[in-house]
């Protein structure tokens, strides 16, 4: 891969991804109202987010927070040029997002067995055979489809993942053509050198196929991976606006990397988002007192730098 000069670096745009509302809000306790989570999406759009994950189609015994699915999905206002991503991960979740009116899905397998078995009661194998079933119907729909490989940089399980085991798992998912193929640090253990290696391995295996990436905060080493990352060639990064959802192998920890700690990084360093960031900062006061409890976040503390005046 060839590495970007100073000059090149300062004319990027890297998309941001906003997973708040969905796997954000999902791995927290409590269950926000459809109207604050609508009004949420919206604070979203207004700051510049183009690609929001809304929901997630899954059994709602399963995940309570997101019962709501369709009725968020049926209050959002379409607006041109920003996605609502739903999260599936089975033939009828497909069919609940297409219905629903997703133009995006997000599909996730797993880098491990005894995750995939936890997180979605299935194998590996299963679960690539899942996203090959429904990335063809997702294409036949004009539906964007694209797929997360989680616990990409260690498992809670199985501990240390081989990066041959990811290469070998997109290799698979890419037969598929996905929009572009995420590689996660479900549980927050990755540092940048692994998040340098894994993408350059990943890269020389799909050079064809975008890549993206999903950071935890769990061992605060996500904006440093994220950076790792952009500097590594990825030009998306996944961000849940006040880092809000916890990490659910570690109850008293970080999930998410915020988003706006990732835009103030990023525009500081040059990079184009398109996000305002004090439109962000400010959802994520809104989303605190909502929820009445304090979002992890630094740069919704300390504020951004310059102030305008
Ligand atoms: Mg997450």
């Amino acid at each position: 891969m060839t590495p970007y000069t100073a000059k090149q670096q300062a004319k990027r745009q890297i998309t941001l991804v906003e997973v708040g509302p969905r796997d954000g809000l999902q791995s927290e306790p409590d269950v926000l109202p459809t109207e604050t989570k609508v009004e949420l999406i919206g604070r979203l759009v207004a700051a510049g987010l183009r690609r929001i994950e809304v929901a997630s189609f899954v059994h709602p015994k399963l995940v309570p927070q997101m019962a709501d699915a369709e009725a968020v999905m049926a209050a959002l206002p379409r607006v041109p040029n920003v996605q609502y991503i739903g999260l599936v991960l089975n033939r009828k979740g497909f069919d609940r997002a297409r219905a629903a009116g997703c133009t995006e899905i997000g599909m996730v397998t797993a880098a491990t067995d005894r995750f995939a078995q936890r997180n979605q009661g299935a194998s590996v194998e299963e679960t690539i055979r899942a996203w090959e079933e429904i990335a063809p119907l997702a294409h036949a729909a004009s539906i964007r489809a694209q797929v997360t490989v989680s616990v990409a940089f260690g498992c809670p399980f199985e501990g240390e993942v081989a990066p041959d085991r990811v290469v070998e798992i997109v290799r698979r998912l890419a037969r598929s053509n996905p929009l572009e193929i995420a590689l996660a640090d479900t549980i927050g253990v990755a540092v940048p050198t692994q998040v340098t290696a894994l993408i350059e391995a990943v890269r020389a295996e799909i050079p064809h196929i975008p890549l993206r990436c999903h950071f935890h905060n769990t061992r605060n080493t996500a904006v440093a991976n994220a950076f790792a990352a952009v500097m590594a060639g990825v030009d998306t990064l996944d961000a849940s606006v006040g880092g809000v959802g916890g990490c659910p192998f570690a109850p008293n920890a970080t999930g998410n990397v915020a988003t706006e700690d990732l835009v103030y990084m990023l525009s500081r360093s040059g990079f184009e988002t398109g996000i305002d960031l004090d439109r962000l900062i400010d959802t994520a006061h809104w989303l605190q007192s909502k929820r009445g409890k304090p979002v992890p976040s630094m740069v919704s503390k300390a504020g951004s730098f310059p102030k305008h005046v």
